[in-house]
């Protein structure tokens, strides 16, 4: 059965069990703090299990891009050294959200595995949770003996806490699990030892497929666990491994999710698998981090330098340095491979097949950029090592390396360890350690529980509407952020706060409450459904009901650069063509800032033309017509745009002025005309193949002309008031030209009287014509009329210094007959001379100068110079 039918069958069983089946969300998370990634099947319906959110059917089922790099669930050492941990990886899973429970969520497990797919039943095991005294959990009977009745009780193990019961995070929904592994050893292995010792002991061949969570409790900030208001079931089965299995392989990265991309790797780097253990861990690496990389990119994620993109970054990275390593890839490769998985999985996801081109030119991108890193690491590593006396390299010269230079420590160890020289591991690991608690000190932020002041979870948004009403606070907690201090996280019962998101950024405004106590809203944020207000302080009565007001200048502002966005959109789209798509983009009061697909400069005409475009659609008055809960799809019918990686509902919000129509739920003004104008600051590069404009737009636009203006009638005082001030300066221009060009002539005359006077001077010493004299010309001056003397007078021995700026000069130039009969050396004789002038120089036999720093040293060199003929 290939990967493409085993996927299929699941959604197809769990539909005919009535789940809706709904696509992977993007794996980049960006409406929660406490997740970069999308680490398991459940995070995007977090909020369902909180109670905070309703979905359309109580039955899903899907399969889910994860990624496991960072926070709770981090596999990334794993990746590579065994054969079933990917950071990327598919989760199929089934949910009921209050709906059925563990008797269904077991059965239909059961008779998928064993019926449909049938794996045959002796192979598999279950484990069920154990209980635990100090949370004061008890045995899941229950699962126990549902299972019972399918497995015989051998097969049945208890797990313990950590195996056994889930949790996604810190904080956040939880419970007690079951779940099925499957022992694929030979029989021969299994005479051996029985596989219920095997299970959960990180054999590679008795491994976890399926994980039931039965969700029951939260995990409050304070350790402890609350009941959640209704029982829900969470699953997920690892994909890869469910091939491994059906395909009968002993490893993932033999099934045909892999193959394809490990035989495209062996034909680049001109390696073999299966032949050497160490190629084999490089080459699983890169077939692995290459689907992470490539995903995150048609996700909408760059590599960058923070946050998640620096995460992507920093898998790429893992994966060069392993082809660099083992394979002997001294140049980008890697990219080469996407056309690979972009065949293999693009049916399933045509994020990659959209997106092929921008994840080629990004990964070939960093590539260069990070072989360029390495390169210079390894240059920097050879100067540590001789400067080294000891045999061993301390841990903070190797943390420099990796630290400030991202030469990658594994790599340092290697190349000491060719060297017989030793690298200090634990000052290494001190130096680390200090580091991460430095940042993780920095970053701290410590939540409180919410505190429920009402039970009204739907938070109406009202802020398209009204920028002020009445309200009450539902909910409250306090948060200690190291950089904000102490603030206060208020939800309301209906807001007219627009909360960041879709780039634009979050309101501002207060709170005022009846006796006139009024609170500030520093900010507004979107975590999972709810809408957060960021608050300095809580108000004296929180139950009270406050007028809730936008600052309503700074939101005008906003959605002015927000419709021009859409605006300079259109704009680029028509200008430059239908390949330019929104990769990202930044609405702020002040300006906004769109990030596109192009791949070359947006040239000065084309930004003019652009600028043009924008500002003719202001000038034309065009109303906003905004459409709500229209049907995703017949927004995308009617050519509205929508952006990738970014999670749509059934029903949408339509954005619409004149021809430009994008899906948005940002906030806009009521006609283009508000915006006034609109100017473009800059443009310039962000990556490989993304293109970065930055523009203002009405009052930012006035105060640029204002000041503008201001400054162009300096200009015209500057010119007695002229009138025409161009034509004032290009005169002023052609004056300083003809200037120039006078004292240039009085300079060359200047020079040819000097030569007359000097030639004068010359006397005769030892048969050579000599002169060491001081004289007042710049560098070039005194090269130039020193050849010209060279040229009329035969015989020379010239010797000229000169003060220039407080710095001492010497020019010596000397006849080439003389060099070849009297043996004598320009070039040495100024090195000499230099103590003089406590300078140095050098040249050639026959022109060389030196420079020094003393002045008073001229005189005295000068009368050294005769010593040179005697
Ligand atoms: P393991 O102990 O093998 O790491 P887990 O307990 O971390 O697994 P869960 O969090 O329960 O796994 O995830 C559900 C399922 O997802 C697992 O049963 C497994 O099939 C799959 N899975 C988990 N982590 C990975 C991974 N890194 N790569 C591929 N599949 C995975
Ligand atoms: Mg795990």
């Amino acid at each position: 059965m290939t990967s493409v039918e085993i996927r299929q069958q699941f959604l197809d069983f769990f539909k005919s069990k009535s789940h809706s089946i709904v696509a992977s969300a993007p794996m980049v998370v960006k409406n929660d703090p406490t997740l970069m990634f999308i680490n398991s099947g459940m995070a995007p319906f977090k909020e369902y299990f909180l109670g905070n959110g309703k979905p359309k059917n109580n039955r899903i089922a899907d399969t889910q891009k994860c990624l496991r790099v960072s926070g709770k669930h981090n596999d990334l050492e794993e990746v590579g050294m065994d054969t079933y941990h990917h950071t990327m990886f598919e989760m199929l899973g089934n949910w009921s959200f209050g709906d059925y429970f563990k008797k269904e969520a077991i059965e239909w497990a059961w008779e998928l595995l064993t019926e449909v797919y049938k794996i045959d039943k002796d192979i598999l095991y279950v484990s069920i949770f154990e209980g635990d005294k100090s949370e004061g959990l008890d045995r899941d009977t229950e699962a126990y003996n549902l299972w019972k009745k399918f497995v015989p009780e051998e097969r049945i193990l208890n797990g313990n806490k950590k195996d056994n019961f889930w949790e996604m995070g810190e904080q956040g929904p939880c419970g007690p699990c079951s779940e099925i592994h499957v022992d694929i050893r030979s029989a021969e292995e299994k005479a051996k030892i029985s596989g219920d010792k095997l299970v959960n002991q990180d054999h590679p061949q008795v491994v976890e497929i399926w994980n039931l969570v039965f969700m029951q409790y939260n995990r409050k900030a304070d350790g402890s666990l609350e009941k959640l208001p209704s029982q829900h079931v969470d699953t997920g089965m690892g994909f890869e491994r469910l091939c491994m299995v059906l395909q009968n392989k002993q490893s993932n990265y033999d099934t045909d999710v892999f193959m394809p991309l490990i035989r495209e790797i062996e034909a680049v780097t001109k390696s073999q698998y299966g032949k050497d253990e160490k190629r084999d861990v490089a080459i699983r690496v890169i077939s692995d981090h290459i689907r992470a990389v490539a995903f995150s990119i048609a996700d909408g994620q760059l590599p960058s330098n923070s946050g998640a993109g620096y995460v992507i970054r920093r898998i790429l990275r893992r994966a060069i340095r392993y082809g660099f390593t083992f394979l002997d890839t001294k140049e980008a490769f890697i990219y080469k491979l996407v056309p690979t998985l972009v065949k293999m999985m693009g049916k399933a996801f045509p994020e990659l097949v959209r997106e092929e081109n921008l994840i080629t030119n990004v990964i070939r991108e960093e590539e260069a950029s990070f072989l360029r890193t390495l390169d210079q690491g390894l240059v920097l590593l050879e100067n540590v090592i001789s400067a080294s006396k000891s045999k061993t390299i301390s841990g903070s010269k190797a943390f420099e390396l990796y630290d400030t230079f991202g030469f990658p420590i594994d790599l340092t160890a290697l190349i000491l360890r060719e060297r017989g020289l030793e690298l200090d591991e634990k000052g290494f690991e001190e130096e680390l350690q200090k580091q991460k608690e430095r940042s993780r000190a920095a970053t701290k932020v410590e939540t409180g529980d919410w505190v429920l002041l009402s039970d009204d979870a739907d938070e109406e948004f009202v802020g398209y509407d009204t920028l002020e009403t009445q309200i009450k606070i539902t909910r409250y907690r306090k948060v200690e952020c190291k950089k904000e201090g102490e603030l206060y996280q208020l939800v309301f019962n209906l807001t007219p706060f627009y909360p960041e998101g879709g780039g634009q950024v979050g309101d501002k405004g207060y709170l005022e409450a009846q006796n006139g106590e009024v609170v500030y809203i520093i900010d507004t944020k979107k975590e999972n459904n709810l809408i957060v207000h960021f608050a300095k302080n809580l108000p004296r009565d929180p139950e009270a009901t406050f007028k809730a007001v936008v600052d309503s200048k700074q939101r005008f502002r906003t959605a002015s650069n927000h419709t021009a966005t859409h605006l300079l959109h259109q704009a680029l789209r028509n200008i430059l063509g239908e390949h330019v798509a929104q990769k990202g983009s930044m609405v702020h009061s002040k300006n906004l800032r769109f990030d596109f697909s192009h791949f070359s400069k947006v040239t000065d005409e084309e930004l003019q033309k652009v600028e043009d475009f924008v500002n003719a659609r202001i000038r034309e008055g065009i109303a906003l017509e905004e459409r709500r809960n229209i049907p995703h799809q017949q927004a995308i019918d009617e050519g509205a745009l929508a952006l990738f990686g970014e999670k749509y509902g059934d029903t949408v919000r339509a954005i619409k002025f004149g021809k430009s129509m994008e899906l948005c739920g940002g906030t806009h003004v009521q006609n283009t005309n508000d915006v006034w104008h609109f100017i473009i600051t800059s443009e310039g590069a962000v990556a490989s193949g993304i293109r970065r404009i930055e523009a203002i737009t009405g009052d930012a636009a006035k105060q640029y002309f204002e000041e503008r203006a201001a400054s162009f009638k300096q200009v015209q005082k500057l010119l007695n008031n002229t009138p025409d001030p161009v034509s004032s300066i290009e005169k002023l221009q052609e004056e300083n030209n003809e200037l120039q060009k006078q004292i240039q002539q009085l300079l060359k005359d200047k020079a040819k009287n000097l030569k007359g006077d000097l030639k004068a001077e010359v006397k005769e010493v030892n048969g050579v014509h000599y002169l060491a004299t001081e004289i007042d010309l710049d560098a070039a001056g005194q090269k130039d009329l020193a050849f010209e003397l060279g040229n009329e007078v035969d015989n020379l021995f010239l010797l000229f210094g000169s003060a220039i700026d407080g710095k001492a000069l010497l020019t010596c130039y000397i006849s080439k007959e003389l060099v070849a009969e009297k043996n004598l050396n320009a070039g040495q004789i100024v090195r000499e001379l230099g103590k003089y002038i406590q300078g140095g120089g050098g040249g050639q036999p026959f022109f060389a100068t030196a420079g020094g720093k003393n002045p008073e040293g001229i005189t005295e060199a000068l009368k050294a110079a005769e010593d040179y003929l005697k």
